[in-house]
């Protein structure tokens, strides 16, 4: 795992966007991500779902609203520091560029929703494609997560959870220290 790892979804829109954001973030903090940075429109609600899940479900997984989000890029970029990966369709192919992202070193995993300016794509180390044809920046996410990282520890990622889920062929399993 990278020392530390943030998502940037760029170019949130409050009515339109409202369900991929939230799904967009969940899928960070399942597949191993540390926090999720939400940049466009300010929508509290994304956030308050992203915590109420982190709450029950256990982890340190942070969200946080970015007011001015190419700042922050350029910032990053210039620190040099953090790893910044765009996750494009236009990008290199991800099966063949993974293993040169650097693992020891913190990153930012940067996607989109409308059009990605240019910029990005000239801040970032690395343009990863996820296949060549347009899909959904929560598939992008979570293919690339999981060929990058491999399979998150769940006892050691999601500590001090209220809410467990017990794996089970058949109904759900669910351990609620809540109902104790
Ligand atoms: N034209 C866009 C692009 O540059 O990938 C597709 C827009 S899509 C609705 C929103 C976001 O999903 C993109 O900004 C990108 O982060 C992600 N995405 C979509 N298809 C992808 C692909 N094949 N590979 C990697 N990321 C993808």
């Amino acid at each position: 795992m990278p020392p530390s790892l943030s998502v940037l979804r760029l170019g949130h829109r409050r009515d339109r966007d409202k369900r991929i954001t939230s799904h967009l973030g969940l899928t960070a903090r399942a597949f191993g991500a540390d926090e999720v940075i939400l940049a466009g429109d300010r929508d509290p609600s994304a956030l308050e779902t992203w915590d109420s899940v982190t709450e029950r479900f256990g982890g340190e997984f942070s969200s946080r609203f970015e007011e001015s989000p190419m700042s922050f890029l350029r910032k990053q970029s210039k620190s040099g520091g953090t790893t910044i990966v765009h996750l494009t369709m236009y990008g290199s192919p991800w099966r063949e560029t993974i293993p040169s992202i650097p693992i020891g070193k913190s990153a930012l995993v940067v996607v989109g929703g409308t059009k990605v300016p240019a910029e990005v794509y000239h801040l970032a180390d690395y343009n990863v494609s996820v296949g060549n044809q347009p899909h959904s920046e929560v598939a992008a996410l979570a293919v690339f997560l999981n060929s990058w990282l491999g399979p998150v520890d769940n006892d050691s990622k999601f500590s001090g959870a209220k809410m467990k889920v017990v794996p089970s062929a058949k109904g759900k399993v669910v351990i609620n220290d809540d109902e104790e």
